[in-house]
């Protein structure tokens, strides 16, 4: 069994008279240490994976096993366990808090100056988030979200809201995370050009899996084009 396995899932919004199916039977693995990449046009359903895999969110129907442990089953409290435990989360947009500094941002961090260096932030560590880039701003986000060392890092449209330059540095952390500290790394986009630099591909359309691809040797970013 994979490390991380969606199996027979459904999510389904009640809106009224009418239902939103949001994942239609959505079934894949992915293998720890993997970087994966859920790849679909807006609307597809795939940050609905991203948050039921997180335990932000349950779904309707079928099982969600994480570590052999099916946590579709989990009450409110697991849930809450299960993501501070396990899991980093990185989004479009960052939401830094405005009066930290860079350094305090990651003060959970067994080692915040490491983990800013990491980043390649080791000369922003007293900077506020105004004083930083786009850029630097989801680094900081990503070492945030890294410095717990989470075993699993979700992240929806990391690269979205950056120019191409800063987005490859994005993932080149994010790569690093996976092949490094051996992370499971969940991308959701719908940037297609990314798809080559994952080990899986996961192809979502109207709220169903279309195609799961592994690559055997997935690109480095730095070889990348979009
Ligand atoms: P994607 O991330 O691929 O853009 P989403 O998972 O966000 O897709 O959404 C999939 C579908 O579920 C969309 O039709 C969206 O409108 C619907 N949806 C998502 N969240 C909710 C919600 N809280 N209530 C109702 N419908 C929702």
């Amino acid at each position: 069994m994979a490390y991380i396995e969606m199996v027979h899932s459904f999510k389904r919004y009640h809106m009224g008279d009418i239902t939103i199916t949001a994942n239609n039977d959505v079934s894949f693995g992915i293998e720890r240490g993997e970087l994966a990449i859920i790849l679909g046009s807006s609307g597809a359903g795939k940050s609905t994976v991203l948050n039921i895999l997180g335990g932000m969110d349950t779904n309707s129907e079928g099982k969600v096993i994480i570590d052999g442990v099916d946590i579709s089953d989990f009450n409110a409290k697991q849930l809450t366990d299960y993501r501070r435990n396990n899991i980093g989360f990185v989004f479009q947009f960052y939401n830094l808090v405005a009066n930290l500094t860079a350094s305090e941002l990651v003060k959970n961090a067994a080692d915040p100056v490491q983990t800013l260096v990491d980043v390649g932030l080791g000369d922003r560590i007293d900077n506020f988030p105004a004083q930083l880039s786009g850029g630097e701003q989801q680094r900081v986000a990503i070492a945030r979200a890294v410095a717990k060392n989470p075993k699993i890092l979700l992240c929806d449209e990391p690269t979205g809201a950056l120019d191409y330059h800063t987005g490859k540095q994005v993932l080149r952390i994010l790569q690093d995370m996976s092949r490094k500290r051996g992370a499971t790394v969940v991308i959701v986009t719908h940037n297609s050009a990314i798809a080559p630099i994952a080990d899986r591909v996961i192809r979502m359309h109207d709220a169903r899996v279309k195609s799961i691809e592994t690559n055997e040797h997935p690109m480095d970013i730095e070889e990348l084009e979009w």
